[in-house]
């Protein structure tokens, strides 16, 4: 069997990327282990409920994908608010005690993210052990992480806090039902877990149980464990990938789920079963008028539950909510379903975070291998892992990539055969005429000479008028834009080609917050102000490193950056290189420094159909980019895209593409005058 494109993994990351291949007209197959698609996106109906196993909020609901599927798609989403802020009626968890919770949270998290820009460490050491709040909070961690605050990392915390939005939003039908019905119509082979990727000749090799699959790009859609743990291997193995999956182990945190007896319960309520004790669950009563309690467990707690038998698990949380609610309450509730994620053979717990010093393991696992293994999931995101959105996002991204990368080696692999002897039938007929004798050795070159001359100074002179033509409407366009801000880039048109909705909004640089360029200096070119539009330091580095083979690099500073996002296309190789030269040149003369930031900062893709700084901010922080923090404008600059953009995987771009370093360099910019260019 074979395919152009494999994906190997059918939860919401693979089915996103499989999607995207499938609507690009790409040859795809997409290999899942289990019996189904979806991953830990499962919805089941028990009676007339849709319950959700695993994901079941559109958190930052308003920039959710999955929320613009669902209305495409004719889902009904439930606006609710989750109330996971509220006890109900108070019971067990008095109103002062609560307020005393919520100081003692909002502590914590302050002193957390003060500590965001230092060294790396486990979010225990924000909060006293004495504290008595301290195992509510933990148990907190349990349903957000997974794991307890002395597990988590500040980092990957931090990166997800900052980027999360505050709605959260519920599909009637069940999210695992959208995601289910989002890969529908894909090419599916179930019951097909790939144990190893062989990689070493020019076509990819993958073994199932049911015999090889050959691939030329394949996307590596799993959780973790699965290549932590070696079930699925590389030949030869490739041990960063490997090492960065270990340092992003899913946590753990299930649900069980009970029927309620009889018609009286409440509709819509939260509670915590016990706010004194960190292994409590956060109960969902009654969520959309529903006879259903949704009980969470998280971290520690969850894996001590998943031990237990289905019926001491269910004993538990009928105790915590008898005590609350009454002892009545124990023949009301009868248990209907329950999850152990962690016991789940091909998904082995339920959402990644990174151990600790080990956030930058993100953009490692996210990194293509040599232009032909892509990876994708939630995992791999770098501040919306955990989600169902997230995984999306990997996916599309993943997809963009593997086609773009299938795009390049043909190009190139059409260049020999322009100049390779042919075996058509009419280059064999050109043989004939040329390998007769007498008119190769008189008639041929009169022959040869005649026609070419001017056939050339034809040529010459189409190419003078193209390129005076040329040069006259470039500078009149270049100049043009110097006073009209670009209304539209080409890789815009590409996104509303694709479908894609596009979010834009200008603001000029004297609104816009000095910290924005400031991290745009640092992340992307640190001699801006210095240089006039090449960095041949830069360009000297990034060609040392292509001689060491691998992917190409660029070196391109933020004047080359525009030129090539405002006048020309994304990708083109070495052409479009030289086009950007021109305008990069012409900018420089034309705009000046501070014109040219001022247009980099609102035509940069700063997300997914997002482009320029301010609609960045709006999105990532709910605040245009008229204020913004340090920390704030480092995220935005690291997401900034780049031509190679992978070429972010080194320590240096990562720690761009997280945005916490670069949030230090802000001040070191402005101290040194670095962006004295643009003030
Ligand atoms: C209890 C729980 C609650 C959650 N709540 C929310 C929530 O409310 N909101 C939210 O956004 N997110 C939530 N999540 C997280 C969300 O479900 C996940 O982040 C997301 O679904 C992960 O998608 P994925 O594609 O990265 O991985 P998965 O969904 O794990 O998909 C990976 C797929 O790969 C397959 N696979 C594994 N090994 C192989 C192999 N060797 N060959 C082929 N296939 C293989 C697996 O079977 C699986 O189908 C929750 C998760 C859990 C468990």
């Amino acid at each position: 069997m074979s395919s152009k494109f494999v994906v190997i993994g059918g939860g919401a990351a693979g089915i996103a990327a499989a999607r995207r291949l499938v609507d690009s007209g790409a040859d795809v197959l997409l290999l899942e282990a289990s019996g189904r698609i979806g991953g830990r996106a499962h919805s089941v109906r028990v009676g007339r409920e849709a319950l959700d196993l695993g994901c079941s909020w559109l958190h930052s609901a308003d920039r959710n994908p999955w929320t613009r599927i669902a209305l495409a798609e004719g889902f009904q989403i439930e606006r609710t608010p989750a109330g996971w802020r509220e006890q109900w009626h108070d019971l067990g968890f008095a109103r002062a005690d609560q307020d005393a919770f919520h100081r003692a949270y909002e502590q914590f998290s302050e002193r957390a993210k003060a500590y965001a820009n230092g060294p790396d460490r486990p979010l225990s050491d924000f909060i006293q052990p004495d504290n008595p709040w301290r195992p509510l909070i933990d148990a907190i961690s349990g349903y957000a992480n997974g794991a307890n605050l002395g597990a988590v990392s500040l980092h990957d915390w931090a990166a997800y806090e900052n980027a999360a939005g505050d709605d959260n939003w519920r599909l009637v039908e069940g999210y695992g039902t959208l995601i289910a019905a989002y890969g529908k119509r894909l090419p599916v082979r179930l019951d097909s877990p790939v144990s190893m990727i062989d990689h070493r000749g020019p076509r990819m090799r993958l073994v199932t149980p049911q015999g090889l699959v050959e691939a030329d790009r394949v996307i590596v859609a799993v959780p973790t464990p699965i290549i932590a743990d070696g079930d699925l291997k590389f030949d030869p193995p490739i041990d960063a990938k490997r090492d960065a999956a270990a340092a992003l182990p899913l946590g753990l945190a299930d649900k069980i789920f009970l029927g309620i007896r009889g018609d009286d319960y409440p509709r819509n309520a939260h509670l915590i079963g016990n706010p004194r004790v960190a292994c409590t669950a956060s109960y969902q009563i009654g969520y959309l008028g529903r006879p259903v309690v949704e009980a969470f467990f998280g971290g520690d707690c969850a894996e001590a539950l998943e031990r237990e038998g289905d019926l001491g698990a269910a004993d538990f949380a009928i105790g915590e909510l008898a005590r609350l609610l009454g002892n009545d309450w124990r023949l009301r509730l009868q248990p209907l379903a329950r999850t152990r994620w962690r016991a789940e053979r091909f998904i082995r717990g339920s959402y990644s975070h990174a151990r600790i010093g080990q956030a930058p393991q993100r953009g490692v696992l996210a990194a293509p291998h040599d232009d032909r293994i892509f990876f994708a999931g939630e995992a791999c995101s770098a501040s919306d892992f955990s989600t169902a959105h997230g995984a999306y996002e990997t996916g599309i991204v993943a997809a963009e990539e593997a086609l773009a990368a299938d795009r390049r080696p043909r190009i190139v692999a059409s260049m020999p055969l322009m100049t390779a002897p042919s075996t058509t039938s009419a280059d064999a007929a050109i043989a004939t005429t040329q390998s007769d004798p007498e008119p190769q050795s008189e008639a041929m070159p009169a022959r040869a000479a005649k026609p070419r001359r001017p056939f050339l100074r034809r040529l010459f002179g189409w190419i003078w008028k193209g390129a005076l033509v040329f040069v006259i409407v470039s500078v009149l366009w270049v100049g043009l834009y110097r006073f009209i801000n670009p209304p539209f880039t080409f890789t815009m048109m590409g996104d509303v080609l694709h479908g894609q909705l596009i979010t834009k909004q200008w603001m000029s640089i004297d609104r816009m917050d000095p910290n924005m360029p400031r991290a745009a200096i640092a992340g992307e070119d640190a001699r801006f102000c210095l240089h006039d539009g090449f960095d041949f330091s830069a360009l000297r580095q990034a060609y040392k490193r292509n001689q060491k083979g691998g992917r190409i690099r660029g070196g391109s500073t933020i004047s080359q950056q525009t030129a090539k996002n405002v006048f020309l296309i994304q990708g083109g190789g070495y052409v479009r290189k030289g086009f950007e030269a021109w305008f990069t040149f012409l900018i420089e003369h034309l705009w000046g420094k501070r014109r040219i930031m001022e247009v980099y900062l609102n035509v940069a893709e700063t997300g997914i159909g997002t482009y320029g700084a301010n609609a960045g901010s709006i999105r990532y922080f709910g605040h245009d980019a008229s204020r913004m923090s340090p920390t704030e404008a480092g995220r935005i600059a690291a997401v900034l895209p780049l031509p190679k953009k992978r070429a972010a995987i080194d320590p240096r771009g990562f720690v761009r593409r997280h945005g916490n370093a670069l949030s230090r360099y802000v001040n070191v910019v402005r101290g040194s005058g670095l962006d004295s260019c643009v003030r």
